[in-house]
């Protein structure tokens, strides 16, 4: 398949499953609430700006299938946050990239990991969303529990003391 062609190179681990096993769940955005990531009330791909988007939701839930991928970064120590963030920036290169290479031509949408970082600050509240083609939420954001999605794939969450792993989602038919 071609997405799968196009990242096993570039990612950690990756699975195909189907959009039917994956859970969507209100529950999940207590948590965004708590903004332990900073980022609640601050872009239009988290809550609460996502949670009013019934429709953006409904989207995904309308696929077949889902190609979950994964990357193991390593950090200096476990509190290295630097190294975290640098790791998410990376792995969301590596979907940013992917919208470059499939553009338009094929059905499919994205869900990253962590809050949308295509622009330096984003409009939420303010203006509309300067890039609505190619700006997409985290899996978090859309509800969905990371380490239940890695259980129900058979991929490993923990990869060890010194790393991190980050987890995104290709949704398609
Ligand atoms: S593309 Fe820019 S304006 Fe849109 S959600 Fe992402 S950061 Fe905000």
């Amino acid at each position: 398949m071609m997405f799968e062609e196009y990242l096993k190179d570039k990612v950690s681990d990756l699975k195909e499953t189907l959009v039917e096993k994956i859970v969507f769940s209100d529950e999940l955005w207590k948590y965004c609430a708590a903004n332990s990531c900073g980022k609640y009330k601050k872009s239009w791909m988290c809550p609460p700006a996502i949670n009013n988007d019934r429709h953006l939701i409904e989207k995904y839930r309308a696929f077949n299938k889902v190609l979950v991928i994964s990357k193991v970064s390593p950090l200096e120590d476990p509190f290295d946050l630097e190294g975290m963030e640098a790791a998410r920036a990376a792995f969301q290169r590596i979907l940013f990239d992917f919208q470059k290479h499939f553009g338009t031509d094929f059905r499919y949408s994205l869900l990253g990991a962590g809050p949308c970082s295509i622009c330096e600050k984003c409009t939420y509240p303010g203006n509309p969303c300067r890039f609505p083609d190619l700006a997409f939420p985290s899996l978090e954001a859309l509800g969905i529990n990371v380490t239940e999605l890695a259980n129900t794939c058979k991929m490993k969450y923990n990869n060890g003391v010194n790393t991190v792993t980050y987890f995104a989602a290709v949704f398609y038919d």
